[in-house]
């Protein structure tokens, strides 16, 4: 799961990124109108968030433009409290839903969660291969109803390869949909994160299988 975020204020952006990235959510931003819509259009993201105010274009000329491309992401616009009245112009430009500044990051993730959720081509709420179970919703997994505790960016890998069990992931893909464009990549990282899968999944779980050269298939014990 990848998500865009338009905005300047950088440190504003830091703390989102603080919300999202430990559930598994990776985080492009973008600080100008321009340049998000040269990114939105090459990048498979579930949720678009945009600010209104940019220095460069108005959000609202930002929503028009990725509609009349055919960009159907949702997307969340955050607002300033002046430019409040500007939502139901937004809600018509085709936003599909709104938060106010200054506000609270518990309800920002939750409605990131909410729009993610209805988002095309989302992952199904529970995914399931054999007796491991991973709720995309709360981001747990269990393995024959017992808690499986893993760290982020492993939840991340493990979520992938559950969406698409029995086929072939590749390993950049694998890498895109976990590390943002500004995050460097150890180029073992991945290696890494599905040797500890393969620990924690133990003897009973799903096995994970190196496909060499391409990446990895999941597949029930
Ligand atoms: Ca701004």
């Amino acid at each position: 799961m990848r998500i865009l975020i338009i905005e300047d204020d950088t440190s504003l952006v830091s703390g989102l990124k603080k919300a999202l990235v430990p559930a598994g959510i990776a985080v492009d931003h973008e600080t100008s109108g321009l340049g998000a819509l040269g990114v939105a259009p090459s990048e498979a993201y579930s949720l678009i968030v945009l600010d209104l105010g940019l220095p460069d274009l108005p959000g609202q000329d930002v929503l028009r433009r990725l509609r009349d491309n055919g960009c159907e992401v949702p997307i969340l616009i955050l607002t300033a409290l002046g430019e409040v009245k500007d939502k139901v112009r937004c809600l018509n430009l085709g936003a599909d839903d709104y938060l106010t500044k200054p506000f609270d990051l518990g309800e920002f993730e939750a409605r990131v969660r909410a729009l993610m959720r209805r988002s095309k081509g989302r992952p199904a709420p529970a995914l399931k291969c054999g007796n491991l179970v991973f709720e995309t919703s709360s981001a747990t997994a269990t393995l024959s109803g017992k808690p499986l505790l893993l760290r982020r960016r492993e939840m991340a890998v493990l979520a992938v390869l559950m969406a698409d069990a029995g086929k072939l992931v590749r390993k950049e893909r694998l890498i895109s949909e976990i590390f943002s464009f500004d995050e460097p990549v150890a180029p073992n990282a991945i290696e890494l994160y599905i040797g500890r899968l393969r620990h924690k999944l133990g003897a009973d779980g799903p096995k994970i299988r190196t496909v060499r050269g391409l990446g990895y298939l999941m597949e029930e014990k």
